[in-house]
This record gives C-alpha cells, structure tokens and sequence, in this order.
C-alpha cells in the first residue's frame, strides 16, 4: 500500500486524537512511522496500524475502516484534483473508477494493486458494483464510496448483499441514491 494512504491515516487519527493519539497507535502497531507518500509499504503494517485503531477506539473494526474510506477519499480528491475532474455526478464518478480513475491511481501512485470494479445501473436510481481483490477491502469500498457521495452531494443508502467475506467470489455493493 502507498505512503499517501498511511499519512492519510496519520492525519486523520492525529485530526481526532491528536499528535499522542498517533503516536500511541504506532507505538502499540509495533511499526515505526514516517511514511513517504510515494513509497510502497506492507499491507500488514498498514493492517497492525488500523488494529491499533480500532482497539484504542475501542470500536468495531469495520466502523473504523469504513470512516477511513470516507475520510480518504475527501484527502485524495484535494491532494490530487485529477480523480474528481472528470465527472460531475456521482454514479458517472463511480464507472469510470475501473477504466479512468484506477489508471490515473496507477500514474500517480504507481500503485497497481487495485481492485477491479464493474458497475452496473439498475434505473434511475440504483447502482450496483461488482467489487474482486485478493484484499477483500469492500468495507474500505463502502466508506471510499460514502466519501464520493458527499464529494459529490449526493446522499446514498449502501447495500452489499453478496460478500467476499461470506464466500462469494465477488462482492455487489449497491448503491442507492436516496431524495432527502
Ligand atoms: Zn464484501
């Protein structure tokens, strides 16, 4: 996983506990910090740091990474314009992830580890995303998705009937625009 993803975190945790928040978390992660936007780091040390999360938290590991998706995406859209630019509504942001956003991840970040994502509109209202990594991060997905829609003012009620975690080989995370 990209540096830019741990400082995100990092600015996070630090914007709601403050700096010895952050630092308790590394501390209890075992792990020692200072990341570098551009560099790669394991996937299991970025995993021991949101543990550390959740358990100084003391909330359900899945409310804490879906508020991480939430808060990362709204830092990804100001850090790099260029994912948002392109699209002015929501359920066209979301299609062209697969296609448009992922390469542009890909030139950035030259992170290629991504998931891969087809979507599907069910009328108006509906989306429905077929979401594959070996990561199993949908909740992740979720929370990036909440953060699009709030990007984009658009609130969502979200839905994921088939799960990875559940011993499908895909998730479907459905997307419904709600008319508040
Ligand atoms: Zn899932």
């Amino acid at each position: 996983m990209k540096g830019v993803v741990f400082n995100i975190l990092e600015d996070m945790v630090t914007e709601k506990g403050g700096l010895m928040m952050w630092q308790k978390v590394i501390d209890k992660a075992g792990v020692e910090g200072g990341y570098t936007a551009v560099s790669t780091y394991s996937d299991d040390e970025l995993f021991s740091i949101v543990g550390a999360v959740v358990a100084e938290l003391d909330l359900p590991a899945e409310t804490v990474i879906s508020a991480f998706g939430t808060y990362m995406f709204g830092q990804l859209a100001s850090r790099y314009p260029v994912f948002v630019d392109s699209c002015d509504d929501l359920f066209s942001f979301l299609e062209s992830i697969d296609s448009v956003i992922h390469l542009e991840v890909k030139k950035l970040l030259t992170e290629t580890n991504l998931p891969s994502i087809s979507c599907e509109r069910v009328g108006d209202d509906q989306l429905v995303m077929d979401y594959r990594s070996p990561r199993r991060l949908c909740v992740l997905a979720e929370g990036l998705i909440y953060g699009a829609a709030e990007h984009y003012q658009r609130p969502i009620m979200i839905e994921h009937p088939v799960c990875m975690h559940k011993g499908s080989d895909h998730c479907d995370i459905r997307v419904q625009l709600t008319h508040e």
